[in-house]
């Protein structure tokens, strides 16, 4: 279109990004450049296929998904002083659910791959049966009802509208020279001024080190964008499908390990760029794993002639 500029493609560091480097370093290449501009209308095809599996889901991050936005839809609607009752939030869940469900299986997502949901079971051709899409259902509505008795949730109600900070906003901070994005879930302030920082997670472990890390670069988020001192940050991971709680602790010396972390990560990232100043990465740096489990889950593998 006349006038509209060029997205360019800019380094910055996100946690997922750091998941993705550390898996498969092609698979971290096809995600942050091999798919760059796939969704142009005049991209390659081979781009335009990259972009596609890109946004491919597997069956547990597609429940995920929907479970985070329900949430965030419920937190939003207490923080505009109208809490969303649990019925209706399961009648989104389900909607949604059967929406994206046929968006999947009819190909359509391949028409709008960011906005609509693509299994990566549909694309790989793999069964996916009625009954296991009505036992996903059923967790999902599990991880709901769940959410409404988490004393996360309850402690926010009792605050009222005025506690909810934000919810789910996607934000960057500056760090050690990076740009880093960060999307809590939810910052919400309590009587005494701390700031809770809540973790909705609906996989099935929880208290692990990669939340811990999640958590604390939260805590540097809010230590720079509310002006917070850590001694008044409480870190709480919400486990939706276990009904478990873990509340971590955010000192000082926490954070300073976190910033050490994503410096140290970011610095791996753009030691293996062509060009580190124009962000040019040539895929022959980036070389397949020999760890074929990783293959398993990917959603690169045609790209790899491993599906
Ligand atoms: S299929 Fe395997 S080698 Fe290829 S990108 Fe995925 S994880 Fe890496």
């Amino acid at each position: 279109m006349p006038g509209q500029r060029e997205l360019q493609n800019e380094f910055s560091w996100s946690k997922s990004r750091d998941g993705v480097f550390n898996t498969c370093l092609r698979a971290y290449y096809h995600h942050y450049y091999g798919s760059w501009n796939g969704w142009r209308h005049d991209a390659p095809p081979d781009v335009r296929e990259l972009y596609i599996m890109k946004n491919l889901q597997s069956v547990p991050m597609w429940t995920g998904a929907v479970v985070h936005d329900v949430v965030r839809q419920a937190v939003q609607a207490l923080g505009e002083g109208e809490p969303l009752p649990v019925d209706l939030a399961l009648v989104s869940a389900r909607e949604r659910m059967q929406r994206d469900f046929e968006e999947s299986r009819t190909g359509r997502f391949r028409q709008r791959p960011n906005r609509m949901c693509g299994l990566l079971e549909h694309y790989y051709g793999l069964p996916v049966t009625n009954e296991f899409i009505q036992e996903t259902m059923i967790s999902v509505e599990g991880c709901i009802k769940r959410f409404y008795t988490t004393s996360s949730y309850q402690k926010m109600l009792h605050l009222g509208p005025n506690s909810i900070v934000e919810v789910e906003k996607l934000e960057s901070v500056p760090l050690c020279g990076c740009k880093i994005w960060v999307s809590p879930d939810v910052i919400a302030r309590s009587e005494d001024d701390s700031l809770m920082i809540v973790d909705w997670k609906t996989g099935g472990s929880a208290s692990s080190e990669a939340t811990r890390l999640q958590l604390a670069i939260y805590g540097i988020y809010a230590v720079q964008t509310y002006g917070a001192s850590p001694q008044k940050l409480r870190a709480v991971e919400e486990n939706l499908r276990l009904g478990e709680q873990h509340v971590y602790p955010l000192g000082e010396w926490v954070l300073e390990e976190a910033r050490k972390y994503v410096e140290s990560s970011f610095r791996k990232m753009q030691a293996l760029l062509h060009d580190r100043f124009r962000n040019i990465a040539l895929i022959r740096d980036f070389p397949i794993t020999d760890n074929l489990v990783a293959c398993m889950g990917c959603r690169f593998r045609r790209a790899c002639d491993r599906a």
